[in-house]
């Protein structure tokens, strides 16, 4: 008998109709001959209305009370299900993330699971009921306050479970039939995946593909948990498979095993908006590595997009690229360490969005970033700090032009079928294989100079 996990996600329980028809594909786990543990989101847009009515209460609401407003979305939802389930005969009793064991750190708001005891989940199989656990939050070791673990952390709920219950593994029950090259909601063309790599799907993650939580990712791959990402809309339909790839061995199919050549397909298009870059031009180092030092210590989110000293010997440029909501601390904080040392200049560009481009060793192409500034000008949409690393290459774009910019930029690396020849983990519908980069002959135009993104 199996041992799976699935998490259903807010659009998968977000109308009383919704919430019958998981219990309904739950129960079918079960006849199916499985042990079914539950992890549930809150109803959709629950959470964001939660959110909406504590900034009608204060704008700067206090981080334990404020989970302990949002722990009552999973809440509520896990109740339901579990009432729904119980109406379909199927016996089954809901939990909170604390019931359930989930142990955290004390960060509010952004938790860490530090430990899961599932022992009473346990209790709860062994008398043949099934557990309906609220994702997304957690008690703090430190402060015994129940914490919530950042958006999207059902998924993340959901996989530590799974690793904690040495599950066969865990389905992610979602609104579209699993990952794909980009988001078909908003992409045309945009084609799923039958399988990816954990490290495909940790740099979509962090990229912004919202299918998964990237924290969830790092538990799946770090514990080798199976994912399963399918639609709420059939429990046997189409899916995607997250996993270290040994599942598409060639032993495992019994087919004879062609190498899919040096590097993997380009496994998608992610963005995310709502960014801002500040800039700061002349500045010591000594100024550099005590700002750096107190993001790090207030865990101000915040990437570090570009620091050196463009010529003069004793001060430096640095880029910092954060999120809207991070501002005011880094203002704050610019306030407050900005003693004796004079800021010549900082630059700030609001609206800002990142896109960027998967694919594993894609950074050792020479033309794809290239290719990605050519599609971005021919687009007209703004684009600064272009960045390579090895899976990835991102660039900042402005919000407004992100959609627009994601198709063309879908188009130019997906646009034909880029699964080499049998290799089992690629898109479907695939075809021949295609190089990734353009030749030399093909790029006409000369490299455009980076726009500004105001
Ligand atoms: N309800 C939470 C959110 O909206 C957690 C989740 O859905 O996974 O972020
Ligand atoms: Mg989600």
């Amino acid at each position: 008998m199996a041992l799976i996990v699935q998490k259903y996600g807010g659009t998968s329980v977000a109308t009383p109709e919704k919430v019958i028809e998981a219990a309904r594909q739950i129960r079918a786990a079960r006849e199916g001959g499985n042990q079914v543990v539950v992890v549930v989101s809150a109803m959709g847009g629950a959470t964001d209305e939660l959110l909406r009515l504590a900034s009608e209460v204060t704008a700067r609401p206090d981080a334990r009370e404020l989970d302990a407003l949002l722990c009552t979305g999973e809440a509520a939802s896990a109740g339901l299900l579990s009432l729904a389930l119980n109406h379909q005969g199927v016996a089954s009793r809901s939990f909170s993330g604390p019931e359930a064991g989930i142990r955290t750190d004390h960060r509010h708001g952004r938790a860490t699971i530090v430990a899961v005891d599932p022992h009473r989940l346990r209790e709860e199989l062994a008398g043949g009921s099934i557990p309906v656990v609220a994702g997304f939050q957690g008690r703090s070791i430190t402060t015994g306050a129940r914490t919530t673990l950042g958006r999207g952390g059902s998924d993340t709920t959901g996989v530590a479970l799974a690793a904690a219950l040495g599950a066969d593994h865990c389905e992610i029950v979602t609104d579209v039939a699993g990952v794909y090259t980009a988001d078909p909601r908003t992409v045309v063309g945009a084609r799923r995946h039958t399988a990816l790599l954990y490290e495909e799907m940790a740099e979509l993650a962090v990229s912004g593909a919202k299918v998964l939580a990237s924290d969830s990712v790092d538990y799946a791959r770090t514990h080798g948990v199976d994912l399963k990402v399918r639609s709420n809309s059939a429990a046997t339909g189409p899916q995607t498979w997250v996993s270290d790839g040994r599942r598409t061995a060639g032993a495992a199919t019994g087919q004879p095993w062609t190498p899919a050549g040096r590097s993997r397909p380009i496994a998608g298009v992610a963005g995310r908006s709502g960014l801002v870059r500040c800039v700061l031009r002349r500045i010591t180092t000594d100024h550099v590595l005590r700002l750096l030092g107190e993001l790090a210590e207030r865990e101000t989110e915040v990437e570090l997009r570009r620091y050196g000293n463009l010529g003069t010997e004793d001060a430096g440029d640095i880029a910092l690229t954060l999120p809207e909501d991070s501002v005011e601390d880094m203002r704050e904080l610019l306030a407050d360490t900005d003693h004796g040392i004079r800021l010549d200049e900082a630059h700030w560009t609001t609206n800002l969005a990142r896109l960027c481009v998967v694919g594993l060793g894609i950074g050792r192409h020479p033309y794809a970033p290239l290719r990605l500034l050519e599609a971005l000008r021919s687009a007209g949409a703004a684009r600064t700090d272009l960045h390579v690393t090895s899976n990835r290459l991102s660039v900042l774009t402005g919000s407004g032009d992100l959609a627009a910019a994601t198709q063309i930029v879908h188009d130019t690396f997906l646009s034909e079928p880029v699964t080499p020849l049998a290799h089992p983990a690629g898109p479907d519908h695939a075809g021949p294989a295609r190089p990734l980069a353009a030749g030399p002959g093909q790029l006409r135009s000369a490299v455009p100079a980076l726009a500004a993104a105001e």
